[in-house]
């Protein structure tokens, strides 16, 4: 029988592509986001979808409710908010968390009763290259994905008891409606502060880094291979400048790698 798949986000980019492209390939899946008229279009490819409004927990559970037994759950539902740490009100700071955090927990926590009680389950978190590496203006979007990095790390170990596996996705530049907003916010909020000139720094940056984007279905095929791997990896990496980045995190010393880092927001 076909695995059901929840993907959140799925209205659009990552979520999007995602869940085309497993319902292409035999999945029953479950489009979840707020923009009902976009997920209705996906309708022509087998996909379910299912409003939710991950800031709601009455909409959560009804969400995850109406799907039933749920075999994989991906977290692709996010936001990016950009700011100086200085300029950033911490409402919005919380927003950013609830989202790109505390919502994802939550889903886990529906879904989780029943992975134990089948023996089997996925939990896919998409992170990102910004779940390692943080930059300046993005103080909230990095702290929310390093902290999915840890409760990932945490998680792993407390369900794979239960034959669960739980896989971080780390995508570097993929082509989808959040760099446009991020940019939009970032200018709005830190655009006219003593943050300005690092802004329009960063502005610049990010729009060369959209130029080379990867399609967000490549990040689509890496998870596919992550949730059919008979033992997956903990954590899979792609698109642009993913690969390198991570690396270079790794090898160089924290002030080495800010200095490469700034070298590229002239
Ligand atoms: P998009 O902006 O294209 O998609 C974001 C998705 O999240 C949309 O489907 C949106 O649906 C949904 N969403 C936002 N807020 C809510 C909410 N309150 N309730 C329910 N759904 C919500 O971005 P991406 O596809 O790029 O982002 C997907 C994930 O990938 C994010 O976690 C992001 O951090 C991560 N990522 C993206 C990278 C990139 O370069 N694109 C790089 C690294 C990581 P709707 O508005 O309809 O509710």
């Amino acid at each position: 029988m076909s695995k059901t798949v929840l993907v959140t986000g799925a209205s659009s980019g990552i979520g999007k592509a995602t869940a085309i492209y497993l319902a292409q390939n035999g999945y029953n899946v479950y489009g979840a986001a707020r923009r009902m008229e976009m997920l209705q279009a996906l309708q022509v490819y087998g996909i379910k979808p299912i409003t939710l409004d991950v800031t709601k927990d009455e909409s959560i559970v009804a969400c995850v409710a109406q799907t039933g037994n749920i075999d994989i759950l991906i977290n692709s539902a996010g936001l990016g908010s950009y700011g100086a740490l200085e300029d950033v009100p911490l409402s919005e700071a919380k927003n950013q968390m609830e989202i790109n955090l505390f919502s994802v927990a939550r889903l886990i926590q529906l879904v989780l009763p029943n992975m134990r009680k089948n023996k089997y389950g996925k939990i896919v978190n998409i992170s990102s290259v910004g779940g390692k590496v943080g930059l300046p203006m993005g103080v909230w979007y990095h702290a929310s994905k390093f902290a999915i990095e840890g409760m990932s790390d945490c998680l792993r170990n407390e369900v794979r008891q239960f034959g669960i596996d739980v896989i971080v996705i780390e995508p570097g530049g993929t082509k989808s409606e959040m760099t446009g907003i991020g940019g939009k916010e970032l200018m709005r909020v830190s655009g006219n502060t003593a943050y300005k000139g690092l802004a329009n720094s960063l502005l610049k940056m990010y729009d060369d880094m959209e130029k080379n984007s990867v399609e967000a279905v490549v990040i689509a095929k890496l998870i596919k291979k992550g949730i059919e791997a008979t033992h997956p990896k903990t954590r899979y990496i792609g698109g642009a400048m993913a690969k390198p980045m991570l690396f270079m995190r790794k090898i160089l010393p924290d002030k080495l790698f800010d200095k490469m880092l700034m070298s590229q927001m002239k």
